[in-house]
């Protein structure tokens, strides 16, 4: 098996049994993610306590890239301080559209791979995304659309 058939496995086992894949009442920040290029929908849920993100889950529904993306995501934020979790967000999103060398993402490589699919990009971007706008939204929770790049506050 090469690395690429690797990345696959992990892909669509992450798209089939997606980690974190709950609601989370105790949530301190959320945020909706929808991409209307494919129709992908996640709704992310962060309770952050301390500066430490110490529970990340997301519902929706979307396609196997945009759910594995978010359940990897949700592994890889859990535990994580919320400035860590936001140099991560930036290592991934230069790594996936970057042509160079970047920094090493561990499992999240196989994500990388979407950068030769332009289209599907914003699938494997999506709960980054919202990722953000929770975080950075003052309200309690946000919308973001892709399609835009729109942080919409709820009220
Ligand atoms: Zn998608």
């Amino acid at each position: 098996m090469n690395l690429n058939e690797l990345y696959q496995e992990v892909i669509l086992d992450h798209g089939r049994k997606p980690r974190n894949f709950r609601l989370l009442p105790m949530a301190t920040h959320t945020a909706e993610g929808h991409n209307p290029l494919c129709g992908d929908q996640i709704h992310l849920m962060l309770s952050v306590r301390n500066g430490t993100i110490e529970e990340a889950t997301f519902d929706g529904c979307g396609c196997a890239i945009s759910t594995a993306s978010a359940s990897l995501m949700t592994e890889a934020i859990k535990g994580q301080k919320v400035e860590d979790a936001e140099v991560l967000f930036r290592q991934f999103q230069e790594a996936i559209v970057a042509n160079g060398d970047t920094e090493p993402l561990g499992v999240l490589e196989c994500l990388i791979g979407v950068k030769e699919y332009p289209t599907r990009v914003k699938c494997a971007t999506l709960a980054w995304h919202a990722l953000r706008a929770a975080l950075e939204s003052e309200e309690k929770s946000a919308t973001i659309s892709t399609e835009t790049g729109e942080v919409i506050p709820h009220a």
